[in-house]
């Protein structure tokens, strides 16, 4: 895969983009990347990228000339996914970096100032925002979607199975993990899974999964695919957060 990316500030790639997992992506060539400098598209002697909204308020918005001539030469030979960060665009998910990881190339165009002049999002194939805040630009949620997309490519990530794994996969929460030693200052790592029984501790971290899921992040289990076995562990994880807070509702009456 080949990830691009159009900014004011190329520079701010550098060391991200050569550290750890991405790096080691780009020595192995599974991921090409490079960082275009948008000033490069502008035609005055001051480089400008910016100018004043029309119709008054406050700050500077990106120019839409140096947008569609970076655009027009970047994909003139090949085309590529062209992504806009924005804040108003679909929110960033693990689903969505499953398909970036499937494109062959992406460029990723990062906005500045008080954003981008209107126009330039007939350009856009998707819209994406890292979440509900504001950013001081574009350049870090790239770096963010590069990570979340480099590994899921192909052969990135040493074991294929820490993809599936993970978080979100399936729309579950990852199950709670543990590492030497067995017990540290009280607390003690789960008895199964110093069971050594493989079959014991996959039961115990789906079981897991689900009553994480349903404990926090209620809102992916619609699309998760549970058996009615496991539906049941939702509902009974339903019951306890619903009589969690009726006894904390009594007490506070209570007092
Ligand atoms: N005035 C814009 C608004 O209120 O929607 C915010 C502009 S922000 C200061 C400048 C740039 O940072 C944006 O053009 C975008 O590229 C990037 N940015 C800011 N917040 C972001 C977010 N939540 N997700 C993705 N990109 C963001």
């Amino acid at each position: 895969m080949r990830i691009e990316t159009l900014s004011v500030f190329p520079q701010m790639f550098e060391g991200p983009m050569d550290a750890s997992i991405i790096g080691r992506a780009r020595r192995m060539s599974k991921l090409e990347f490079a960082a275009h400098d948008l000033r490069d598209w502008t035609h005055d002697r001051h480089r400008s990228t910016d100018d004043e909204p029309f119709g008054g308020g406050q700050g500077q918005l990106m120019k839409v000339e140096p947008v569609f001539e970076a655009l027009d030469d970047l994909l003139a030979d090949e085309p590529a996914q062209v992504l806009f960060f924005t804040p108003v665009g679909e929110t960033f998910t693990q689903s969505i970096a499953q398909q970036l990881a499937r494109e062959q190339r992406l460029v990723m165009v990062c906005g500045r100032y008080e954003g981008f002049d209107e126009r330039v999002y007939t350009r856009a194939d998707r819209c994406i925002s890292l979440g509900d805040y504001v950013l001081t630009g574009g350049e870090l949620a790239a770096m963010v979607v590069t990570d979340a997309v480099c590994r899921l490519l192909p052969g990135v990530l040493g074991d294929e199975l820490s993809n599936i794994e993970e978080s979100f996969h399936g729309n579950l929460l990852e199950y709670p993990q543990y590492t030497r030693p067995a017990s540290y200052r009280g607390l003690s790592v789960p008895e199964v899974l110093l069971s050594g029984d493989h079959a014991k501790i996959a039961a115990w971290r789906r079981r897991q999964s689900i009553i994480r899921t349903a404990r926090l992040r209620p809102d992916l289990l619609p699309d998760a695919e549970l058996s009615e076995q496991e539906w049941d562990l939702v509902r009974a994880c339903r019951r306890d957060l619903a009589d969690e807070a009726t006894s904390i509702e009594r007490s506070d009456c209570e007092r």
